[in-house]
């Protein structure tokens, strides 16, 4: 899928608050089980403290919602330097990385921001 293609979708499914059916899709499906293969299905923050857990999630870096464009890109470039957009977490980790998942219970719609 071309970026141009990927960004209006993802925004068309942020109107009409069904970002999920992104996480659904056969393209998130597949890479996401790329990224937990290529990084082992380790905890890529966890790692950071020496600890080894098993990752089920692969987060996103750049937010989907902020950069609709990277959604599907295992890497991104900040100022000349290549950094990885995707990271396989666990879930403790992931709830870390997502402070606004606190809120979830007074705001069922941020079920969605994953
Ligand atoms: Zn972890
Ligand atoms: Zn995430």
């Amino acid at each position: 899928m071309d970026k141009e293609k990927l960004e209006s979708w993802i925004k068309e499914l942020m109107e009409e608050q069904k970002l999920w059916k992104f996480y659904k899709s056969k393209y998130w499906m597949q890479l996401k089980e790329e990224v937990l293969k290529e990084q082992k299905h380790e905890c890529q923050e966890c790692l950071k403290h020496g600890k080894i857990t098993i990752a089920d999630t692969v987060h996103h870096v750049q937010y989907v919602r902020k950069h609709p464009r990277l959604a599907l890109d295992k890497y991104y470039v900040y100022q000349g330097r290549q950094y990885k957009n995707l990271v396989a977490v666990c879930k403790e980790c992931h709830n870390k990385l997502h402070p606004e998942k606190s809120f979830k219970k007074q705001e069922p719609l941020n079920e969605e921001r994953w």
